[in-house]
């Protein structure tokens, strides 16, 4: 065996819970108002595993079940899918990942969260979004009519 575990730490605030969202899928909610500047999350570490690793005889994940995050040509960082995977996309998010580093994350309030309100993150992932619904006036992915 090559691949390793690097600990994981996983912290997330108790006014978090995950709902069915407008903009897509499963989001992340908050129950209660979040003031400005306020952690909402904190990911660190997980199973770094090698693309040679992940042959049928060898390591095999439930894909809907871990978050996969590149950290070098063929080497991955994987944890299990939480609150930090179900943050949608929005062009005028209130949350940023301000964390620097592939194997971490750490959402933080750019504003008051309201209760029920969805937390949501300006992160650029062309991959995955195919037409954005994040409803702002200042969407940068609208769909320019014929
Ligand atoms: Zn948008």
């Amino acid at each position: 065996m090559n691949y390793q575990t690097e600990p994981i730490t996983m912290w997330f605030d108790r006014r978090l819970v995950l709902r069915m969202s407008p903009i897509h899928g499963i989001g992340t909610f908050a129950t209660h108002d979040i003031d400005a500047g306020e952690l909402l999350m904190l990911v660190t570490g997980g199973l770094i595993v090698r693309a040679e690793d992940r042959q049928p005889d060898k390591l095999q994940l439930a894909a809907e079940m871990y978050n996969q995050e590149t950290l070098a040509e063929n080497v991955f960082i994987v944890t299990p899918k939480l609150f930090h995977y179900y943050i949608n996309h929005s062009c005028e998010p209130n949350a940023i990942d301000i964390s620097r580093c592939a194997n971490s994350t750490q959402y933080v309030a750019l504003r008051q969260i309201r209760a029920n309100e969805e937390v949501t993150a300006d992160y650029y992932d062309e991959t995955t979004l195919e037409v954005c619904l994040c409803k702002s006036p200042r969407c940068r992915w609208s769909i320019v009519s014929h």
